[in-house]
């Protein structure tokens, strides 16, 4: 099988990882790929990344299959474009995608699809925001209708900073009831009518320890099949992820941000790709064939798969670049991925790029360093004594990837009840 995987993150970095240890994947590109994943794939550049650009790339280098690792291609119809030519690709199509392009989209639909989520009001304009404040208690969340890389969500304690917020975010917003529980990321893989889950993940999405500090893309994630008891796995499935295939066909990675309430699980937000950094740590604890299973789901084959896994917990630590999530210089020589991966990681690149002098950071997440041990304790060790062995100037990361798993086993909290 030729495999292409557009994206050039450390998301599509671990997918490279996974796939190049599949028997049946005999060749892999990226586009436009990353120094990291250069080690296992062709790099290919992407051009203008348009849907027939990318159907054009497959074609001249005859994948069998494409995987999508961000949204934007997904949104702009890549998925679309590949079926009417007949090429195998596992993304969902451009309208299946509106679900994680708009909040608004996305709220009416859990509510006509009776998907548990929180109480929401959907605002055409402040204006109309403002008056609809009343019906809410606080704390209240406000969120920006259109993607906006997690910086469109605000959580107001008191009217003074919902007035404010509603403001500043301006345009079309949802006004939405705060719940109180933990965040489960759990995705799944569908064919339209089968669906396979992934072990469930916790992302960790502010800069700072503790969960202080402005919201990232993600500063890393751990995998553990405890975060979930199978009741609360089963929840899941039945009252939302099950719903939204029957109702909307969705193909590809369904990625599911829950708020594990008292009431039982509610749906924040669909992503409707991989997450990043969750992909690294699960696809570290991932034992089946990933060829082979992504074939089958853009095949519509997924009837009777299920997924292995290693038992042990996986943990990602994101190393990034200093003043990220803000501005951010690049060009900074990386030392110690080699010292990194002998100490039993494995670094999966996001913002690299070759220099002249070797590899240097080229963004604001650089690297993500992922190890699995037998118990989450063993996982964050591991994944932390690797990072103590990289460098680049003004990096920084978190200490306490991890930790909120560490501190619910010890009180013996399960999230899923
Ligand atoms: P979203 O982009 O909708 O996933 O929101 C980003 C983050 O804001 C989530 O990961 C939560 O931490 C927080 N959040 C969003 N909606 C709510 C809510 N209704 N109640 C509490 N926290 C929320």
């Amino acid at each position: 099988m030729r495999i292409l995987v557009i994206g050039s993150g450390g998301r599509e970095h671990a997918l490279v990882w996974r796939l190049a240890q599949s028997p049946g994947a005999h060749a892999l590109f990226a586009t436009p790929g990353n120094p990291g994943m250069a080690r296992l794939a062709t790099l290919v550049p992407i051009g203008d990344g348009a849907p027939g650009t990318l159907l054009a790339l497959a074609e001249s280098i005859d994948a069998d299959l494409t995987v999508v690792g961000p949204e934007a291609p997904l949104v702009a119809g890549v998925v679309d474009e590949f079926r009417a030519a007949g090429r195998k690709i596992v993304g969902p199509t451009a309208k299946a995608a509106q679900l994680e392009g708009s909040k608004i989209f996305a709220k009416q639909f859990f509510r006509d699809a009776g998907i548990p989520t929180a109480a929401f009001l959907a605002a055409e304009s402040p204006d109309h925001a403002l008056q609809a404040l009343d019906r809410f208690n606080y704390p209240v969340v406000i969120k920006a209708d259109g993607l906006a890389a997690g910086k469109g969500v605000v959580i107001a304690p008191d009217r003074a900073s919902a007035e404010s917020a509603i403001r500043n975010l301006g345009g079309r917003l949802v006004i939405e009831e705060f719940l109180s529980g933990e965040e489960v990321s759990f995705i799944a893989l569908t064919d339209g009518r089968n669906v396979v889950p992934l072990a469930p993940a916790q992302d960790h999405k502010t800069v700072f320890d503790g969960e202080t500090g402005p919201n990232t893309g993600g500063m890393g994630a751990y995998c553990d099949s405890r975060i979930l008891n199978g009741a609360g796995a089963q929840r899941i499935l039945d009252s939302i992820i099950r719903p939204t295939v029957e109702a909307t066909r969705f193909t590809g990675f369904l990625y599911a941000g829950l708020m594990m309430t008292a009431g039982g699980p509610k749906i924040l937000e669909y992503n409707v790709r991989l997450g990043d950094p969750e992909t690294q740590p699960i696809l570290h604890r991932l034992r089946t064939d990933l060829a082979a299973v992504l074939l089958a789901a853009a095949a519509g084959e997924l009837g009777g798969v299920t997924l292995d896994w290693d038992p042990g917990p996986s943990v990602c630590v994101v190393m990034a670049s200093g003043g990220y999530p803000g501005k951010f210089d690049s060009g900074f020589p990386i030392s110690g991925i080699n010292e990194a991966e002998a100490a039993g990681a494995t670094v999966f690149h996001a913002g690299t790029r070759l220099g002249p002098h070797g590899l240097e950071t080229a963004g604001g997440r650089v690297l993500g360093v992922t190890a699995s041990g037998a118990d989450l304790a063993e996982a964050i060790d591991r994944a932390y004594s690797a990072a103590g062995a990289i460098h680049f100037e003004r990096m920084h990361y978190r200490r306490d990837i991890g930790a909120k798993g560490l501190r619910r086993y010890n009180q013996n909290v399960g999230t899923g009840t």
